[in-house]
């Protein structure tokens, strides 16, 4: 039997967003909790892919979680972000129409909004103001449902946030932690096996995203199936940052993510999304009909001027859900086993999901709060040079050389920072890229890639041929060549 290397009230399964926000809130407590992730970093499921936009709860039918949650969660974003120090615009949503028709839907959708009490809409059907407040938009569209609250955020950085704030107030992380087993004792609560050895919990929540179906059979809970929709897109060069200053999206389209063109926090521009139900479960393929034949078109219809040769980087994401509304609920099979499944706008809704687990659903099961008096909700994240003053460049630097040593051209990434991202818990070169941009600019890692390889390789001290790009199974450098020839040399001997 292997020796218990941990032993909490709650364990959480997965670190997505998720799984991020439960831990943070669990943080805030008097009681021991811990987080356990099966990849060699946090953010590396679902989130990885999420465009970051955060929508100010748009109501749908039959998805009542969902609704409270999404609006809940918009309107916490600000704040949660300026405690966690996370790139935050509020850049405002503009969902637009082309004809009478959809002028008629968008007064529809006006009205529920309202309903619903979601705050900062109004439909703008003035076409000069619609072009003052965004300049490069389609002549030909004569509408639009403006939602002030629809913001723009760094996935990553949210997650490392909550994460980094859950563990400096006494939450623990595992990472390479795959849950393998779980035995259920009524007394005591579970006994989990993983891949990091073995650990007790009171409490478990099943935030295991894709394969949250997967973790609650371990319990024999079999009451729900994991789907999901693959979501190709396009990230465009911030050389043409400010091309839109909204979330653009086009009505036609259908779900909270059809086609649109939106800001990010960093000054790239994201094209979005071909959605699809794909034979095979979390298929990330990206196609030529999805980006030239679907993605780029619709996005110039809203947006006529966008240049496509300033695309970067085509992708895709694949968004679990478990039907149509979110399923935030104890298990069948066992009460104190709380399992969670997002959907869609899972990331917008994650910081009110977090508190709506912690506070209403886990002491509904038993589990006794009370405030840990020296919670401090404030995490500083690592000083990116790109954004500081030459006044702040120049005192970081006089304390830290490696700061003034850049690394990544495009974004602008010094050494320092990849060595402070090592620090704080990257071991492979999509961590350290997450953490601090570096690889994420027009050339895609093809200056930096080799440096922070060697970086990582020298910080980690292993072998470069042994550090990955995301974990198993994806070395970049398989050879040195030296040594090849070495070997070519004494086979010809
Ligand atoms: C392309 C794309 C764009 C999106 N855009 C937006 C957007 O703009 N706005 C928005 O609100 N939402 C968006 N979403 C939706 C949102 O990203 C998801 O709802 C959310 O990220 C799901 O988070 P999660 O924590 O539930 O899952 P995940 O992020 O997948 O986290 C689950 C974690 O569990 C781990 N895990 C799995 N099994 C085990 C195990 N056995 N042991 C230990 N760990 C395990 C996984 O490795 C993973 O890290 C988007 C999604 C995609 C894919």
């Amino acid at each position: 039997m292997q020796k218990v290397a941990g032993k909490f009230d709650v364990i959480v399964i997965g670190a997505g967003v998720a799984g991020a926000a439960v831990i943070r809130e669990l943080s805030k407590y008097n009681l021991s909790a811990a987080i356990l992730e099966k990849e060699p970093d946090v953010c590396f499921g679902a989130t990885k892919g999420t465009h970051g936009i955060v929508h100010c709860g748009f109501p749908v039918d039959d998805a009542p979680i969902k609704n409270r949650t999404e609006m809940k969660g918009c309107l916490m974003m600000e704040q949660a972000c300026a405690d966690l120090d996370v790139p935050y615009q509020k850049a405002g949503k503009l969902l637009v129409a082309f004809n009478e028709e959809e002028l008629r839907a968008l007064q529809k959708a006006l009205v529920s909004l309202k309903r619903n009490g979601v705050p900062g809409v109004e439909l703008v059907t003035d076409k000069d103001r619609l072009r003052v407040m965004e300049p490069n938009i389609s002549d030909q569209v004569i509408a639009a449902l403006h939602t002030a609250n629809t913001a723009v955020v760094s996935p990553w950085g949210l997650v490392f946030g909550l994460i980094e704030n859950a563990v400096a107030n006494g939450a623990k992380l595992y990472i390479d932690a795959k849950v393998q087993s779980i035995t259920a004792n009524n007394e005591s609560g579970f006994l989990l096996q993983t891949s990091a050895g073995s650990f007790a919990a009171g409490y478990i929540v099943n935030a295991a995203g894709l394969f949250a179906g997967k973790v609650a059979g371990l319990i024999k809970d079999n009451s729900f199936v994991v789907s999901g929709t693959r979501q190709q897109r396009i990230v465009m060069d911030k050389k043409i940052e400010g091309i839109v200053r909204h979330v653009v999206r086009d009505l036609r389209a259908t779900g909270a993510h059809g086609d649109f063109v939106s800001p990010t926090v960093y000054g790239d521009i994201l094209l979005g999304a071909k959605v699809e139900n794909v034979p095979e479960v979390g298929d990330l393929r990206t196609t030529r009909e999805g980006l030239d034949g679907w993605i780029l078109p619709r996005c110039r219809r809203l947006i006529p001027s966008l240049p496509p040769q300033m695309s970067i980087k085509p992708f895709s994401g694949y968004i679990p859900k478990a039907g149509a509304d979110y399923l935030i609920k104890p298990s069948p099979v066992n009460s104190r086993f709380i399992n969670i499944v997002l959907g869609g706008s899972g990331f917008s809704a994650s910081l009110a999901v977090g508190e709506y687990v912690v506070n209403e659903i886990l002491p509904s099961v038993g589990l006794q709060l009370q405030k840990k008096p020296g919670f401090n909700p404030i995490r500083k994240d690592i000083p990116h040079i790109h954004d500081l003053t030459d006044e702040e460049r120049a005192e970081l630097i006089g304390k830290d050389p490696l700061y003034g040593h850049i690394v990544c051209r495009c974004e602008t990434v010094s050494e320092g920072e990849i060595v402070e991202a090592i620090r704080r818990g990257a071991r492979t070169r999509d961590g350290v890229k997450f953490r601090t941009r570096s690889g994420m600019g027009r050339c895609q890692g093809g200056f930096c890639g080799p440096r922070v390889l060697r970086i990582l390789s020298r910080e980690l001290g292993i072998p470069v041929e042994q550090v990955t790009r995301k974990g198993e199974g994806s070395t970049e450098v398989l050879y040195r060549t030296k040594e090849l020839l070495k070997e070519a040399k004494g086979g010809s001997k």
